[in-house]
């Protein structure tokens, strides 16, 4: 199925079956939010979904990283939040 990225729009194929892997945008880099996510998801990895398309907002794909990183550490400290 077809993902659509979050940050720059492109339609991005994936398997329709989820893996537990992320798959990252082919054109800008950033993470492609889970077409189904599995249950169980932490909020580090929400976090790390939102960090990661508010880096490269910002700084492009290598700030998709860097707010990757960011991301999980803000997501895993506010538990039950997001
Ligand atoms: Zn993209």
């Amino acid at each position: 199925m077809n993902v659509r990225c979050s940050n720059c729009g492109t339609e991005n194929a994936v398997p329709d079956k989820p893996t537990g892997l992320r798959y990252q945008c082919f054109r800008c880099g950033a993470f492609l939010p889970q077409p189904t996510p599995p249950t169980g998801e932490t909020s580090a990895a929400v976090g790390l979904i939102g960090g990661a398309a508010l880096g490269a907002a910002i700084a492009g794909p290598p700030g998709a990283l860097i707010g990757a990183i960011l991301g999980a550490i803000i997501g895993g400290q506010s538990k039950g939040v997001g």
